[in-house]
């Protein structure tokens, strides 16, 4: 039912090397009930693992690791305007949207391609190109570990905010406090393309398309991606690795002055997201290196490991880089992945 001693540094994208002191891949729901009153098992610390692409691995973890592996991809319900659509918490993310394309049920197109399983998207809420997960989430179907008891979230329990959640928020995604199983999107059966996002339509502009089709947009995302961002086989990397910083208007205001050509976003509730990969490439660590590990040279938010990286390699790099940019800006980067 659990292994000990497992290696994990296939199991992370950053590929550092670390060991689960207990480790279960989890194929059933079942499974992981069992696996949450397995005697062995009660009252140890748990960590659950999906695509292992959001994570930095601080060291051995003594503990019981669970691999969600659960696999299904279905047609939950439909009514006039929308169809429901459920994807196990293991499927990969990237194939779920592809399959939610041929099915002919849009919605998820500027979300391709993001590395991951489905069961971790309503944790960090993933978003690209002017969409977000939360867009489209209706409804989280987990299991309480600790109560041993399956539970839903609706999509106002989870509380979603920019790359933010109650999951995140209560520290859960630490703790393993719950297992997400299954999560259920609602996609608006009168399809419109996003495609307001300055870097998508400028790809659509290139591809000479004006009426994108859901499959055109997910092509223009894909391409996208694909141009800048690192193939993990090649440098394994954890995704953006610092969150965008929002921060108050008047701050924002005097940090342009001082600093023309700063990308300024403003959020609904009046505050201005900055782009920390602007930040990054201006104090010139896009492209450079720390020892074996780097921020990428086509994407200043990627830190990726050269090869044999440790979390030394890692901890060095981040905090040359937080310091450049609190001496430059004023501002403090906030890591994005869980640090583990
Ligand atoms: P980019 O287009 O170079 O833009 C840099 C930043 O400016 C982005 O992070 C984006 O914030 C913000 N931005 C640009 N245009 C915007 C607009 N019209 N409205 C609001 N915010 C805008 O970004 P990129 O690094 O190539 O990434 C493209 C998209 O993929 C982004 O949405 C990004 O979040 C997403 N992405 C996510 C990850 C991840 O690991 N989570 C990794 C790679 C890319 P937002 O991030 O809020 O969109």
């Amino acid at each position: 039912m659990f292994q000990t001693q497992i290696d994990l540094s296939a199991r992370n994208t950053l590929t550092l090397p670390a060991r689960a002191e207990f480790f279960a891949a989890v194929d059933s729901v079942e499974q992981l009930a069992a696996l949450a009153r397995h005697p062995d098992l009660v009252g140890r610390r748990r960590f659950v693992l999906g695509g292992g692409s959001n994570l930095v691995l601080t060291g051995d973890f003594s503990g019981l690791v669970l691999h969600m592996n659960l696999k299904e991809k279905s047609l939950a319900g439909e009514d006039g305007e929308h169809y429901y659509v459920a994807a196990a918490a293991g499927e990969n993310w990237s194939d779920f949207v592809r399959w939610t394309l041929e099915q002919g049920w849009p919605g998820l197109e500027n979300l391709s391609l993001i590395p991951g399983t489905a069961g971790a998207a309503p944790i960090q809420n993933i978003g690209a190109y002017g969409v977000e997960a939360g867009d489209f989430l209706h409804l989280v179907e987990a299991l309480d570990l600790d109560a041993g008891r399956p539970c839903k979230f609706s999509i106002d329990d989870c509380a979603l905010g920019y790359r933010e959640s109650l999951f995140k928020r209560e520290g859960w995604h630490l703790s393993g406090r719950y297992a997400i199983t299954r999560v259920i999107f609602r996609l608006p059966k009168r399809w419109r393309p996003r495609a307001a996002y300055g870097e998508l339509a400028a790809e659509l502009v290139r591809a000479g398309i004006s009426q994108p089709t859901p499959g055109e947009m997910a092509a223009a995302v894909i391409a996208l991606r694909q141009r800048k961002l690192p193939d993990p086989a090649e440098f394994p990397n954890a995704g953006s690795f610092f969150q965008n910083p929002i921060v108050s208007a008047e701050f924002a205001a005097a940090l342009g002055e001082a600093h023309p050509g700063l990308p300024r976003y403003r959020e609904a509730d009046g505050r201005v997201k900055l782009a920390a990969g602007w930040l990054i490439e201006q104090t010139g660590w896009k492209g450079r290196n720390l020892g074996p590990v780097g921020m990428y040279e086509k994407q200043a938010l990627v830190l990726v490991n050269r090869g044999g990286a440790t979390f030394r390699d890692v901890q060095n790099l981040t905090r040359a880089v937080r310091e450049a940019i609190l001496a430059r800006f004023g501002v403090n980067l906030v890591p994005e992945p869980v640090f583990l």
